[in-house]
C-alpha cells in the first residue's frame, strides 16, 4: 500500500469510527428486547440457548419453554437445569404427525400457563420461548394472548422466541428480528442429525 493509500484508508477508518461512536452515544435506552430468531436455516435454537447461556452467566434469571420438543433429549436442558433454569416442555405425546388436535391444543395450553407466570414475574430477566412460532401458525395458541402477555411483561424482561414462519404480529412488536437464511445443510447431503451438534 501507498503511503497515500494508507493516509486514505487512515481517513476513513476514522470517519467510521468518529459515526460509530455517534451511535454508540446515542444508543442510551436500556429495557428488556424482544429477539425473534426465525428463518429455515439451522442455527436458531443454538442462538437462543447462547443467549441463555450468556444471560445465566451474568446471574440472570431465565426459564426456557420449548413447544415441540415433547420427550426428545436436549444438551442444552442437561446444563441448563443443573444451573437452576427452569424448563417448561411440551409432553402429553406432540408429535408432528399427530391427529390428535385437542391434545396437542391442551399440551400448548398448558406450557402456555407456565409461561404467562414467568412472563408476569419480575424476578425473571429473560424468557426463551423456543420452537413457539407453531404453536401460534398451527392455531394451537391464540396470537392476542401470546402478544398481550408479552407486552405486558416486566419492563427489564427480555423475550427470545425462535421457529420458522414468525408471525407478523410478533415480528412487528419484537425490537430485533434475525432471519437465519439456509446456505448449505448436512442433512440434503445424507448426513443424519447427530447428538451434540444438532441437539
Ligand atoms: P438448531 O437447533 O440446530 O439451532 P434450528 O433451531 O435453527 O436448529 P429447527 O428448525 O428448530 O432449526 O430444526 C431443528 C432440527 O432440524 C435441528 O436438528 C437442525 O439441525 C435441523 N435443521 C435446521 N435447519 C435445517 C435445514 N435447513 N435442513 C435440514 N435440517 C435442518
Ligand atoms: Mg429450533
Amino acid at each position: 500500500m501507498s503511503e497515500r493509500d494508507s493516509e486514505k484508508h487512515k481517513a476513513r477508518q476514522q470517519r467510521l469510527k468518529a459515526a460509530v461512536d455517534a451511535k454508540v452515544a446515542e444508543a442510551r435506552t436500556e429495557r428488556g428486547i424482544v429477539l425473534v430468531l426465525t428463518g429455515n436455516g439451522k442455527g436458531k435454537s443454538t442462538a437462543g440457548f447462547g443467549t441463555v447461556l450468556r444471560a445465566v452467566g451474568h446471574g440472570l434469571h431465565c426459564a426456557v419453554a420449548q413447544f415441540i420438543k415433547g420427550e426428545w433429549p436436549c444438551g442444552e436442558r442437561n446444563v441448563l437445569e443443573r444451573l437452576g433454569v427452569p424448563f417448561h416442555v411440551m409432553k402429553t405425546g406432540f408429535t408432528w404427525d399427530t391427529q390428535d388436535r385437542e391434545g396437542d391444543t391442551r399440551a400448548a395450553e398448558a406450557v402456555w400457563a407456565e409461561v404467562a407466570k414467568d412472563l408476569a414475574n419480575p424476578a425473571i430477566d429473560l424468557v426463551l420461548l423456543d420452537e413457539l412460532t407453531y404453536m401460534l401458525s398451527l392455531h394451537y395458541l391464540e396470537v392476542d394472548v401470546v402478544v398481550e402477555a408479552i407486552q405486558k411483561r416486566p419492563p427489564h424482561q427480555h423475550v427470545v422466541i425462535t421457529g420458522r414462519n414468525c408471525h407478523r404480529r410478533l415480528v412487528e412488536l419484537a425490537d430485533t428480528v434475525s432471519e437465519i437464511a439456509p446456505v448449505k445443510h448436512a442433512f440434503d447431503a445424507g448426513i443424519k442429525a447427530q447428538q451434540g451438534l444438532d441437539w
